[in-house]
């Protein structure tokens, strides 16, 4: 493998040509300065880490504690336009008699979906088999598993944002991460999305990090994640996009980012602003 050029660290920025290996194998480039870098992020970056898992980007297993919110979203209306746009064989028969006022629930869409009469069908199956048989054969049933995986990206997008830093440490990392993906509007797999959704799970790791790290490495980290984000946006785009990164960053920290321009309008820099109280 020929050496790679130096480039920055994902949680300092320091210049470095150490890469995760695994994922180097597997086309993803991610560098850290340090041991201790690499394994501030480990407990998320593993999830997803080397050939076949980092690209194509494979959703790492359900863990136990999304169940919670995914059960939440199993009531979340959600705009029926959504939901046809993400899963199209819903027939317009079957749709009419679950669609009330342009919404549905994610449990009826499901169960339209899966030919059920019952609108609680998804509730009741998933409530009872992690009732009656737990977690653990739930991960053995593919079935259940691939539909509750199903479920999750609807559970990342349609569910509450966490407004607090106690709510961003109970979610599971992958909602944090997808929080940030979605501000960020990631939407297919292009090779610079597949590596921004690797940064964003280990962004989130770091916000999630129990203790916290210190806040200049939160600060530094939040810095890489907006830098390697940054794409000539128009300024509006550019604003919405790292507001919504801040609203996902800021139960932790208060900072604020302040976007600097070149002459011709294009965006040349995101610089983060750390809260006043810290030097
Ligand atoms: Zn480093
Ligand atoms: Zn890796």
């Amino acid at each position: 493998m020929s050496t790679p050029q130096p480039q920055p660290c994902v949680v300092r920025g320091a210049q470095t040509k150490n890469r995760c290996s695994a994922c180097a194998r597997a086309g993803v480039d991610l560098f850290f300065c340090s041991t201790a870098h690499q394994q501030l992020v480990w407990k998320v970056h593993r999830m997803v880490c080397g050939p076949d898992k980092a690209k194509p980007l494979m959703p790492p297993p359900l863990e136990e504690d999304e169940l919670p919110a995914i059960f939440d979203a199993l009531h979340l209306e959600i705009p029926y336009e959504d939901f046809q746009r993400d899963i199209t064989s819903l027939t317009l028969t079957q749709a009419s008699q679950a669609v009330r006022r342009g919404k549905i629930t994610l449990a009826r869409g499901m169960a339209v979906l899966w030919g059920e009469p019952a609108d609680d069908f998804p509730l009741y199956m998933v409530t009872g088999l992690v009732g009656s048989r737990g977690i653990t054969w739930l991960a053995a049933h593919p079935t259940v598993d691939g539909w509750l995986l199903g479920l999750r990206p609807y559970t990342y997008k349609y569910a509450r944002i966490p407004t607090d830093v106690k709510a961003v440490y109970h979610f599971p990392a992958r909602y944090v991460a997808a929080a940030l993906e979605i501000a960020l509007d990631l939407a297919d797999d292009a090779d610079s999305t597949t590596l921004l959704r690797h940064r964003s799970l280990l962004l989130a790791g770091i916000l999630q990090k129990v203790p916290p790290p210190p806040s200049g490495v939160i600060i530094s980290a939040v810095q890489q994640f907006v830098d390697s984000c940054l794409v000539y946006d128009s300024f509006e785009q550019a604003v919405a996009k790292f507001g919504g990164v801040l609203n996902v960053v800021k139960p932790v920290l208060a900072i604020e980012l302040s976007l600097q321009l070149h002459g011709d309008g294009r965006i040349s820099h995101c610089v983060v602003i750390p809260p006043t109280s810290a030097t």
